[in-house]
């Protein structure tokens, strides 16, 4: 394996911009600050909004600006964290104002790195796909670059994205609209899966609270379980809690009866197909 300076000296001083200070903003934000790699004194926020700016002073302590020019300025990382609406005006604000040796990260969905680079007028440019979970350092980002990225960029990249969950590199970046569909949709479907479940308790009589906590460490349980599986196929671990003619066998059965796996399936390439409209 290469050997790889440590991870504190790869951040060290670097500075980081936000440019578009919302909700995932914040949650990196926060990863970035709690994981103690980059201080307070090393971050900027860029909002418009007057109150946000304010909210996140207090919170975090960070530098404040509603000029966007001022927080690309000694930013050595700048991440774009607008709404997908919000960068045609973007790049007319900021085109051929980048530093050459600033590194772009975009999460804006559906916005191609090639459309950056040229929006932007600057070459270094990575582009990731985050997830809710970021709120909690439980992200899972997948991310790809452009060539220009030099190696040390990349493992300042990498870094920061750990800071607030797991990083997925992807070498192809037509693999981020299925990126979007599995990680940057898949918490809503997990979360309406939950629903489903908890909500049936109920239906059963069981009370919300006492489903909810059924239903959220089972669910926790059964990822954790396959994950320490030594990558067992899930197939196998279902069978082997399907007993014949027990419980799991029949709820099995209504599953496969209802279409689960192609609902499933036919949701994801939903999502897919719906990225892939808006690039
Ligand atoms: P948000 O609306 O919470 O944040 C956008 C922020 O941009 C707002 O605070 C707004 O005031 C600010 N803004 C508007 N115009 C601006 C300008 N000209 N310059 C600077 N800032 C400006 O939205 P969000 O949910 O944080 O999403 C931001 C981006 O993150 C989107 O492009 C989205 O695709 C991407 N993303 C979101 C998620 C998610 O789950 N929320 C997941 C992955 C990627």
């Amino acid at each position: 394996e290469q050997e790889q300076p440590p991870a504190a000296s790869i951040l060290g001083d670097t500075r980081v911009s936000f440019i578009g200070a919302g909700k995932m903003a914040e949650a990196i934000m926060s990863g970035v600050l709690r994981s103690g790699r980059v201080t307070s004194d090393r971050v900027m926020a860029c909002d418009p909004n007057q109150s946000r700016r304010s909210e996140l002073k207090d919170k975090y302590e960070v530098a404040v600006t509603n000029d966007n020019a001022a927080a690309l300025e000694g930013a050595d990382i700048v991440m774009l964290a607008v709404k997908p609406q919000t960068m045609s005006r973007l790049f007319q604000q900021l085109q051929g104002k980048v530093n050459k040796n600033t590194l772009i990260i975009s999460v804006v969905a559906g916005y191609t790195i090639d459309q950056i680079q040229r929006g932007l007028g600057t070459d270094a440019v990575i582009r990731a796909m985050p997830n809710t979970p970021a709120l909690i350092q439980e992200s899972v980002t997948c991310w790809t670059v452009s060539p220009t990225v030099t190696q040390a960029q990349r493992l300042q990249a990498r870094e920061l994205l750990k800071t607030f969950g797991k990083e997925i590199y992807l070498a192809e970046e037509e693999k981020m609209d299925m990126a979007t569909a599995l990680a940057g949709s898949g918490p809503a479907m997990c979360h309406l899966m939950l629903e489903a479940m908890i909500d049936t308790g109920v239906h059963m009589g069981v009370p919300r609270e006492t489903a909810r906590d059924m239903v959220l460490n089972t669910m926790r349980g059964a990822v954790n379980l396959t994950l320490q599986s030594g990558g067992a196929h899930p197939s196998t671990l279902r069978n082997d809690i399907t007993s014949p003619g027990g419980t799991t066998a029949a709820a099995l059965y209504e599953i496969e009866r209802g279409g689960l796996r192609t609902v499933m399936s036919d949701a994801i390439w939903a999502a897919y197909r719906r990225s892939r409209e808006l690039g």
